[in-house]
């Protein structure tokens, strides 16, 4: 990519997203590279919209490499251990997160060694890891890992532009503030 791609890029993003971006409509009509990789996006979009997805890596990659990233972290919106009322060490549960606009679904199942945890991307720009290991995620956007403690429960998302962490399930329910 040129310097003058990089520099449109996300304005090429917010043009596939149907927001009109006259600059980057006219990047397009002179760029080859560009409109290669709009016509991509275009269908990475319509793919979001079903279930089945599976976006091209690369363009994935470029799409995360141009832009600043931004780092909040969820709190627990609710859990069905609260609503139970108990917490059993040893009971599939599940949790929902949030951050702005986003909430996530998490299902903690008790397994042999510890837990699987398991949830779903919110869309297939996102990628998943725990530390500095990535996660695969299915083609339907579904992740799962095995972890031998909740307090060992953490993850984060990565969405290019915004990336959100995770706590533990056993630090997310701990949290005051978070019974409403
Ligand atoms: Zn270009």
């Amino acid at each position: 990519m040129k310097r003058k791609c990089n520099d449109i890029w996300e304005r090429i993003v917010e043009l596939a997203e149907g927001q009109p971006q006259p600059e980057a409509s006219a990047h397009l009509t002179t760029c080859t590279e560009c409109r290669a990789k709009f016509g991509e996006l275009g269908t990475m979009l319509q793919g979001m919209a079903v279930p089945h997805f599976k976006a091209p890596e690369s363009l994935l990659q470029e799409a995360k490499s141009l832009m600043p990233v931004a780092a909040r972290r969820m709190g627990l919106i609710r859990s069905s251990l609260q609503l139970s009322g108990a917490r059993s060490e040893n009971q599939d549960f599940q949790a929902v997160y949030g951050a702005d606009d986003l909430e996530l679904r998490v299902m903690y199942s008790k397994v042999d060694r510890g837990w699987d945890v398991i949830g779903q991307i919110p869309n297939p720009l996102w990628s998943v890891a725990r530390g500095n290991k990535e996660i695969p995620v299915d083609s339907e956007g579904r992740f799962h890992f095995l972890t031998k403690t909740l307090d060992d429960s953490s993850f984060s998302l990565d969405g290019g532009q915004l990336r959100l962490e995770v706590p533990s399930a056993t630090e997310a329910i701990r949290e005051p503030g978070n019974d409403s």
